[in-house]
């Protein structure tokens, strides 16, 4: 009885670990990063600040500095309570670990992302999800039974949607916010992109509502920086759940830093925006693919044959993300980052040649 499955949850045991394909010598468009790096004087100013953060001590576990920048960037109000993750991968977990309540359901919609059901299952919550429509809709009248069944403790929602794109109905995410009797967090990861549409003005109207963003997809994914804002009765329990230093010094410093600049970040996700419109163009004009809409900084497309186009896209030198087999409703679907106007012309050209 010396064998870890001997002692290891089943339901960790059956887990499969996040997948992360290797991308060395590839052009990497699978992981919705910003294809751009800091302009050369704001790395070298950056770099100077970060010699002089004093790594010997601990970080100021409610980093006041950091919190007021972030508010201040996301126009949050003063009145919202705001917890900070290592990504928001960690709030997910938090969440989920201050909720599982022997029973407690965690709802999601699907496809999704991946981490709504990984964060459900380690923390010991029972997973349940809604299908949404072939053509990623939000299946509203679905969901509300589905609560109605099952009285989830928590609904994950994200608007925008990964990996679909799309963005739902604001009016439907606000009845599931009306119906839910436990919490529903609303994700932005990719706020930036999605032209302004946000429920920060809703938080704090509505007990049951916390919002999840993050840093990353703005282009700072290796900082490893998320935050909640919610009422303080929520956030105040998922507080007692962060481990005490949970955003080192460098990440706190470097995000305070380039939050103060943030013009850069700004300016380089209106390029990616601008960039979409001319992937989704381009993918139009491809015989046989279906692209769906986005608000975000990717497109889900369907291909004839989605695993030989991702195959062929490899091939050449470039690596997406292949979603067929994941999910009945992703048959055949690939999803693509955009990247700069180089890599997506690229994307493009040998596109056509895989499918051609
Ligand atoms: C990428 C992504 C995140 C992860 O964000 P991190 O802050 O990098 O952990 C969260 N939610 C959704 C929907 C995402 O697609």
């Amino acid at each position: 009885m010396k064998a870890a499955a001997d002692w290891v949850r089943e339901e960790i045991g059956a887990l499969a670990a996040y997948h992360v394909a290797p991308a060395a010598g590839l052009v990497k468009l699978d992981a919705m990063e910003n294809p751009y790096r800091l302009p050369e004087r704001v790395a070298e100013e950056l770099g100077r600040h970060l010699a002089g953060v004093a790594m010997n001590r601990y970080p100021d576990p409610q980093a006041p500095r950091l919190k007021a920048r972030l508010r201040e960037a996301m126009a949050i109000p003063d009145g919202l309570e705001m917890v900070l993750g290592n990504g928001s991968d960690e709030i997910l977990q938090m969440i989920a670990v201050a909720l599982a309540r022997p029973d407690a359901t965690m709802l999601s919609l699907e496809p999704s992302f991946a981490m709504y059901r990984i964060s459900a299952v380690c923390a010991g919550m029972k997973y349940a999800a809604v299908d949404l429509a072939p053509d990623f809709a939000l299946d509203l009248p679905a969901t509300l039974a589905a609560i109605a069944r099952l009285r989830p403790a928590l609904t994950w929602i994200a608007y925008p949607n990964n990996p679909t794109g799309n963005l739902f109905p604001r009016e439907s995410v606000l009845a599931i916010v009306e119906a839910a009797p436990g919490l529903v967090v609303v994700d932005e990861a990719y706020y930036p992109f999605s032209g302004g549409a946000s429920l920060v003005s809703e938080v704090g109207r509505h007990p049951n509502l916390v919002l999840v963003r993050t840093v990353s997809k703005l282009g700072l994914a290796g900082l490893r920086l998320g935050l909640a804002v919610g009422p303080r009765d929520w956030l105040g329990e998922f507080d007692k759940v962060r481990l005490p230093y949970n955003v080192n010094v460098l990440s706190a410093a470097a995000a305070e830093f380039l939050l103060e600049r943030r013009e850069v970040l700004e300016d380089q996700a209106r390029a990616i925006v601008r960039e979409r419109e001319r992937l989704e163009s381009g993918l139009d004009t491809l015989a046989g693919v279906r692209r769906f809409p986005s608000a975000a900084n990717f497109v889900l497309a369907r291909f004839p044959d989605g695993p030989a186009a991702f195959e062929g896209l490899r091939a050449r030198g470039i690596l997406v993300r292949n979603f067929h087999g994941s999910h009945p409703l992703l048959d055949h679907c690939l999803r693509l980052t955009v990247g700069t106007p180089d890599e997506n012309a690229r994307l493009l050209a040998a596109l056509a040649q895989a499918i051609g």
